[in-house]
């Protein structure tokens, strides 16, 4: 067997154990003599698994009691619409804080969501300059950027712009904005779970589970209680928030393999010891790569702000694109995939989610280091 490092944005890398864990239990799940993919929603062997990778997910983070922890599916640009659908009332607007490529499509369909329903939203602040092809965005916001409305039904940020390389709460100096008694709405898709987190300065978090948490085809939501409850009723049963909150997210049948594997990635993550390890080891392999970056200034670029640079998602340029090629492509030789930039902005992206082994990084930093030398 030969497994690549694989730096991928995502679908991404998956921990080896809970791989392995998978093949283990594939053909005869938990004695049952059938796959756990051929097990009904409601039968009990499945049940044990959907309620263990719930309740995986209350204990790493501390999810208080009076959040909702939530299976959905659509994937997280299901939920740009599905949020606002829910928590902007008639006559009443969201803010968007937007930093990225993922805050302006948030933003988009908030918008086109919340005209339907006789609801709107409004910028509130945006890091984004230059327009078109030359659109940038290099750091996070800070309270100077924003005007919040007082009024308005919640405040959306995105934690962690995956194209960009641009994330929030890395640095003391680029916190998540303070929004007061207005609930902070944010998408982690791709820094959820990456690092401890005050759960409690959220009124939503969701995130698409192919970067941090496992598969495709399943979204993680938790969402404050009373937000629920208060949710939009005249919208379609299936898009209420209450309709999973109220069935333990088995209203309809849920992606049940795609919840067995993030089971496996949780219950791997805890026994590396939670969130505090990965912490450690997210913060070492980003401060190797962005090391290597700066210390060869003349060669290696990252546009993004030092304040706000992504631990998930190491974004850099180098002097040419003929230069960037030949680095994917020599990377590749090397058992290195997934290091091109995203389409729209070119360049080199390293996604080094919890998945991804400090080792790897290493020999990605050897590799970066030899490349530089020889120009
Ligand atoms: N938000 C962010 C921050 C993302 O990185 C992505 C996917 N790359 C999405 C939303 C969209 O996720 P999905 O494809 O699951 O709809």
């Amino acid at each position: 067997m030969n497994r690549v490092k694989n730096f991928n944005a995502g679908p991404a890398a998956l921990p080896l154990p809970a791989l392995e864990r998978a093949r283990d239990e594939f053909l005869d799940f938990a004695k049952s003599g059938m796959c756990v993919m051929e097990h009904s929603h409601r039968g009990k062997e499945y049940e044990a698994v959907h309620d263990e990778a719930i309740a995986l997910l209350r204990e790493l983070l501390g999810v208080p009691d009076t959040y909702d922890v939530l299976f959905v599916q659509g994937g997280a640009s299901q939920l740009f619409a599905q949020l606002p659908m829910n928590l902007v009332e008639k006559g009443r607007s969201a803010d968007y804080v937007v930093t990225g490529a993922w805050g302006e499509k948030a933003l988009s369909e908030a918008k086109a969501a919340t005209a339907m329903l006789g609801a709107s939203v409004r910028v509130a602040g945006t890091t984004g300059t230059g327009e078109g092809k030359e659109k940038s965005y290099v750091r996070a916001a800070t309270a100077k950027d924003l005007q919040l409305a007082p009024d308005a039904a919640y405040v959306h940020v995105t934690s962690n712009e995956t194209i960009h390389g641009v994330e929030y709460d890395v640095t003391p100096a680029r916190p998540f904005p303070d929004t007061g008694k207005v609930p902070l709405v944010a998408d982690m898709s791709s820094d959820f779970l990456w690092k401890p987190l005050d759960v409690s300065r959220f009124g939503v978090i969701y995130a698409g589970a192919q970067k941090n948490i496992g598969p495709s085809g399943v979204v993680v939501l938790i969402v404050r209680k009373d937000l629920v409850a208060a949710g939009r009723k005249d919208i379609p049963k299936i898009f209420q928030l209450r309709t999973p909150a109220e069935n333990k997210s088995l209203y309809n049948t849920p992606p049940t393999f795609g919840i067995y594997m993030v089971r496996n990635v949780l219950a791997w993550l805890k026994g590396l010891g939670g969130l505090p390890a990965m912490e450690k080891r997210n913060r070492d392999k980003a401060a190797k790569l962005y090391g290597v970056i700066d210390a060869n200034a003349s060669f290696y670029r990252c546009p993004v702000e030092k304040e706000s640079r992504s631990v998930m998602n190491v974004v850099f340029r180098l002097p040419s694109e003929a230069d960037e090629e030949r680095f994917v492509k020599e990377a590749k030789a090397q058992g290195m995939v997934g290091l091109k930039g995203h389409r729209s902005v070119g360049g080199i992206r390293v996604s080094a989610y919890n998945a991804v082994e400090p080792a790897w990084i290493d020999a990605l930093c050897e590799f970066m280091q030899a490349f530089a030398k020889r120009g």
